[in-house]
């Protein structure tokens, strides 16, 4: 199995189970918002291709048929010839009950190696920040691309910043991060979550970074532009019941 690191520390049980409905849409109609981790993509085929059932639709919005959750299910299908994905379609730029957060990298591995990598990285520039709050408030106000928190007292806090738009820098950044074979990246869904992940030592560092608006999203996927990958984690008020739909028929709707 490929390895694919993803902490959830909100759990999604405590929401009720929704037996909502869902189509079979036409892979070439959606248009994804984010590019792919590789690792979470060879995840997604291994289980299917092994289990021959797709069990979890989509979730894609009505404004621009954008998917909003299903990214590395959309390739996966894709590569394996598939026609057809189970979504559920949302009314979404308006609808409170569909919320939009981020995921958090964090970093498993060296931290001096992490800051060598940064600091490697051409297009981008490493500010050094004392306050914690502050590296907040420049990502949210997008003066910088990602900041970096970690728990070493004796290095300040950085903020990454550039001349390219903050998610075009997160893009290059990540994938940096991919290809280097000395750390490991992993997502968390919360930033107190990540906290936590330092004072266990179970990493290193983490990045902050701002959640994309819906209606961002929207025109940034129209455009035909992605996002790096896990830029968005949506959340509905409910969990959609598993669905069992053989692979085969996806491929030969
Ligand atoms: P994404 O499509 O970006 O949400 O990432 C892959 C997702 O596929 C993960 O959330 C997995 O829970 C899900 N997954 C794994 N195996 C299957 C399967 N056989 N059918 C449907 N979904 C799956």
């Amino acid at each position: 199995m490929p390895e694919f690191v993803e902490i959830r520390t909100e759990p999604e049980e405590e929401k009720p189970e929704l037996d909502v409905p869902f189509e079979l849409l036409d892979l070439n109609l959606l248009k994804p918002h984010e590019e792919l981790d590789p690792n979470e993509l060879e995840a997604f085929i291994e289980s299917v291709t092994g289990s021959g059932i797709f069990w979890k639709a989509a979730l894609v919005s009505k404004e621009g048929y954008v998917i909003l959750d299903g990214h590395h299910r959309w390739a996966g299908l894709k590569k394996l010839n598939a026609k057809v994905m189970p979504c559920i379609l949302l009314d979404y730029v308006n609808n409170p009950e569909v919320k939009v957060y981020t995921w958090y990298p964090f970093i498993i591995g060296s931290l001096n190696h992490l800051i060598d990598v940064l600091k490697n990285i051409e297009e981008i520039e490493l500010i050094y920040e004392s306050n914690k709050d502050t590296v907040v408030e420049k990502v949210e106000s997008m003066e910088a691309a990602f900041g970096l928190i970690h728990s070493d007292t004796n290095k300040k806090f950085i903020l990454i910043a550039g001349d390219d738009d903050p998610y075009d820098l997160q893009k290059i950044i990540i994938k940096h991060l991919i290809n280097d074979q000395k750390i490991q990246l992993g997502y968390i869904d919360t930033i107190k979550g990540a906290e936590e992940l330092l004072v266990q030592g179970k990493a290193v560092a983490y990045f902050v970074r701002r959640a994309p608006k819906k209606k961002e999203i929207v025109e940034r996927a129209s455009k035909g532009k992605v996002y790096p990958p896990k830029t968005t984690r949506h959340s509905l008020p409910f969990v959609p019941k598993k669905i069992h739909i053989s692979l085969e028929k996806l491929i030969n709707p």
